[in-house]
């Protein structure tokens, strides 16, 4: 089948041109992911580079292969960068004009004349395929990298990457140059390969984005956004989880309620900030003193609550005075000097044949009240 290579390029810079724009749109609508708008201006480049791929014979050289080239790995390196931002990394963004600077001197100079079109091939091939690497190992070594759409595009990156090594390959070693088919079968494998990569590419970002979104869903839902622990709601379906599985295994499941001491007071004297202040510095100090499976909640205003599964009454003590004790021994700095923060803690365990998280709470309240009354900065169990 004989398909014309400047066709197949501008259909190329088409299809990236869509990507782009649908980019930019979704950049527009602020979504809460990091790095869309490199993205967008990274298409962009990449459709540039298509057009001008393009007109190769038709137009100066100086476009066609000096800006085409030159303009498609700075949108390379826009795509990186995004890919960087996206898994929360910084960097200079400076760091995108590096491979385009390292490229250009070759391209003005010793490729421009295109008397040796293999070298160039492979040159350009061996950046393209570094610059899809080293985006593909973001997604790979940092961020939440067991996703679905993040091991998607990390493949896509990958195995364009190496398409452009055996592309490298192939024309270092003369082999398609010199095919029956003419010179320029290699042109055309890139530009359909081009082609399929950018249509499953940008599906891959869409599928990676919206898992991105859905997970920022899930956290603002289940989360206290002062404090980051969770919030009352999630608290109450996630320890109906742990009851079910305390009521199965017939182990006890303990709940320690934690309320700040004299906290009104705090807030009257330092003021409103100092005393949300006080309660992230309460979180901080708390979270060391906890297992992975405990689950620890906002409860309401300066109440938190910790649900130990699988705990006894008497460990249940040990660790709510181990609490007590690291925010009692850490005062919160502040402009005015340290100020000591002191907790008290009702501790209650759950009945193994009937649990009910209600009936644990009211019994963790009981011995709250008996903690307040008996001085406070102490641990009582019910
Ligand atoms: P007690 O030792 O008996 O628990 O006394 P307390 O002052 O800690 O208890 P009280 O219930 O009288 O006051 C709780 C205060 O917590 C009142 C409320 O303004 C404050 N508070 C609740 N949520 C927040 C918050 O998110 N930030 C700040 N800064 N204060 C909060
Ligand atoms: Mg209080
Ligand atoms: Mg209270």
């Amino acid at each position: 089948m004989a398909l014309d290579i400047r066709t197949i390029f501008f259909m190329l810079g088409l299809a990236t041109l869509a990507a782009a724009v649908s980019l930019f749109l979704a950049q527009r609508v602020r979504l809460a992911v990091h790095g869309i708008e490199c993205w967008a201006w990274g298409m962009a480049c990449a459709a540039c580079s298509g057009f001008l791929l393009a007109q190769r014979g038709a137009l100066s050289p100086l476009l066609t292969v000096v800006a085409a080239n030159s303009v498609l790995l700075l949108g390379l390196s826009l795509f990186w960068l995004g890919m960087r931002r996206f898994v929360g990394r910084s960097c200079s963004p400076s760091w995108i004009f590096a491979a385009p600077a390292i490229a250009l001197p070759f391209l003005a100079t010793r490729y421009l004349d295109d008397s040796d079109p293999a070298g160039r091939i492979s040159f350009l091939s061996i950046i393209v395929a570094l610059l899809l690497f080293l985006t593909a190992s973001e997604l790979l070594r940092h961020g939440e990298r067991g996703r679905l759409g993040r091991r998607w595009v990390a493949l896509l990156l990958i195995l364009h990457g190496l398409f452009f090594c055996v592309r490298a390959i192939l024309s270092a070693t003369g082999t398609p140059l010199s095919d029956p088919f003419g010179s320029g079968r290699l042109a055309m494998m890139t530009g359909l390969e081009g082609f399929l990569f950018i249509l499953f590419f940008t599906l891959g970002l869409v599928i990676m984005t919206s898992e991105t979104l859905q997970a920022e869903l899930n956290r603002q839902a289940t989360r206290d956004p002062l404090t980051d622990v969770y919030n009352r709601r999630a608290f109450h379906d996630l320890s109906a989880h742990e009851l079910a599985r305390a009521q199965r295994s017939g182990r006890a499941l303990a709940l320690l309620l934690i309320d700040l001491d004299h906290f009104k007071q705090l807030n009257d004297r330092h003021g409103h900030h100092v005393g949300d202040l006080a309660l992230k510095h309460f979180v901080a100090r708390v979270a060391p003193c906890l297992r992975h499976q405990d689950i620890f909640a906002r409860y309401g205003g300066e109440e938190f609550v910790v649900l130990l599964p699988d705990t006894e009454v008497t460990t249940a003590l040990v660790v709510a005075e181990r609490i007590r004790a690291a925010v009692a021994g850490h005062p919160l700095e502040t402009s005015r000097g340290p100020v000591t923060i002191t907790v008290s803690i009702g501790v209650a365990t759950t009945l193994p044949t009937s649990p009910d998280i209600t009936a644990t709470i009211n019994s963790a309240d009981a011995a709250l009240y008996r903690a307040k009354a008996e001085g406070r900065n102490r641990a009582v169990s019910g």
